[in-house]
């Protein structure tokens, strides 16, 4: 049994290399090389071909949108695209890889040489350079029944899904990231942080690391400090949330000071992180390029984007995520933790398309943090699954500042919306929440009330305005709310002389 060191004791005599492998399952309507839709959750076994099922005589299209979308991803972390490529065959023999090779790039990758600016907690800036991205196929799902763990070995028997066979993948491989110290988990963890939101941003994938439309393996390795030789790395596989990300790189840390401590040898190969405990288990030995027998892929033409896509598909870039968040807080006066609270939960992009549509900043912020996030929040739902547009919610911001609604009918309003009765206005008209600033309609209510509470309104007649209130809210409940409640008011000080 191998001991842990002591997080500060590893980072005061070993140097940590990094090394991040993210795989991100783009969001196109068809695989990466046949016609077969890639909705997620589909019943087992509906979503494949004689092509992804690497049938005899099957032969592989490009999906044109997946390249797009690799190229855009490549642009996006500052890499160049190599301007001709080939996919190649990696061999290997796995029950959920129904062909016994992956179609992949080897030697000739797509994007390389590019580089993200990940900036962490405390403002510190760490260029990550990027080694390659590249463009392959995920497999298929293996599930092993009977077993304690879900693994495969103890289980009864074990049932495969190929639906995901043939779903566009990007690999994105960092190069070493050396001399973060201490800091290593916390580079890895905003690394793919930044990483995700990056290509959320582009609209290329959903990037849900719980349903595994993106996956980092981590690379580690440690040095003594100061011998400036790397030492072997382990390489640990799908790990699956960012706080993993993290522990994960702080666990190989400790445990692998604990192996040098004790003079023994690291050993290369893939590690599996366990959730439950935050701690790696011994995987397979690593195998090395040799053992794939990587060849060209004969089936496919090669790949080769012209300077002028490339700079068509430049030109379709969004502004960085991270550039974009620093625009907004400054635009709308955040502090760092109401920008990361309106992150979180998910309502920037629907603010500031609300704003977009007209409203000010502070109402639309209002609205979406706290009336709308309760009416998520009862149904379960995330913010940007209710069934109102940001055009709608600055069209009720609107017509409260026109004076139309005040606050209780604007509510109203947006509840009518969310139920699907049609847009504000013809939810105002259908439901009659317009606000009653009509001075004959007024009166007779403001009348009716001063009637009914008569020592009330000799109190304001002999000169005590402060009890005007109650005949406001008489006024109010009378009209269902809908008043002009400013309004009412004057018109009691004029009643009363
Ligand atoms: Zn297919």
């Amino acid at each position: 049994m191998n001991t842990l060191v002591d997080y500060p004791s590893v980072v005061e005599r070993y140097e940590p290399t990094l090394g991040l492998e993210v795989h991100v399952e783009l969001s196109t309507n068809t695989k990466m090389f046949c016609g077969c839709p890639t909705t997620f959750g589909a019943e087992p076994n509906t979503q494949v071909c004689p092509t992804c099922l690497g049938l005899p005589g099957s032969l592989p299209v490009v999906n044109r949108t997946a390249v797009e979308s690799a190229i855009r991803i490549g642009l996006a972390l500052n890499c160049s695209i190599a301007p001709w490529g080939r996919f190649a065959r990696k061999n290997y023999f796995y029950p959920d890889m129904p062909k016994n090779f992956q179609t992949s790039q080897y030697d000739e990758p797509i994007c390389v040489d590019g580089y993200m600016d990940v900036t962490l907690d405390d403002g510190t800036v760490v260029r990550v350079g990027i080694e390659r991205a590249h463009m392959e196929e995920d497999t298929g799902k293996s599930l092993h029944v009977g077993g304690a763990t879900g693994r495969i070995h103890g289980a009864d028997y074990s049932l495969l899904d190929y639906n995901r066979a043939g779903v566009p993948l990007i690999e994105i491989v960092t190069k070493m990231i050396p001399d973060t110290g201490g800091r290593a988990p916390e580079v890895a963890r905003a690394y793919v942080t930044q990483l995700r939101d990056l290509i959320s941003s582009l609209g290329v994938s959903d990037v849900r690391m719980d349903q595994g439309s993106m996956r980092c393996d981590v690379n580690l390795s440690l040095s003594p400090a100061g011998s400036g030789v790397l030492g072997t790395r382990t390489e640990t596989k799908n790990v699956n949330s960012l706080r993993s990300v993290e522990r994960a790189v702080r666990y190989e840390m400790s445990r692998q000071a604990g192996v040098l401590d004790a003079g023994g040898e690291i050993v290369q190969e893939t590690r599996h992180f366990e959730e439950q405990s935050g701690t790696t288990r011994a995987g397979r030995r690593k195998e090395t390029s040799e053992d794939y027998r990587y060849f060209p892929e004969p089936d496919l033409v090669p790949i080769a984007p012209s300077a002028e896509w490339v700079e068509e598909l430049r030109g379709t870039l969004p502004e960085k995520p991270w550039e974009r968040r620093a625009r907004i807080q400054q635009a709308w006066g955040l502090s760092d933790e109401e920008l990361r609270d309106l992150v979180n939960a998910g309502a920037l992009d629907l603010i500031e398309a609300t704003v977009a549509a007209g409203a000010p900043a502070g109402e639309a912020r209002s609205w979406w943090v706290a009336y709308l996030a309760q009416q998520a929040n009862s149904r379960s739902v995330e913010l940007a699954e209710l069934p109102i547009t940001p055009a709608q919610v600055a069209r009720v911001i609107a017509l409260v500042a026109a004076g139309d609604l005040n606050n209780k009918l604007a509510r109203q309003v947006v509840d009518g919306v969310l139920a699907g009765e049609g847009e504000p206005d013809a939810v105002v008209e259908s439901r009659g929440l317009k606000v009653v600033s009509d001075d004959g309609a007024l009166i007779a209510a403001v009348d009716e009330a001063l009637a009914a509470q008569p020592d009330v309104a000799d109190k304001i007649r002999s000169g005590k305005v402060q009890a005007a209130g109650a005949i406001v809210g008489a006024v109010m409940k009378a009209t269902k709310g809908q008043a002009d409640a400013k309004r009412v008011r004057e018109l009691i000080i004029e009643r009363c002389g």
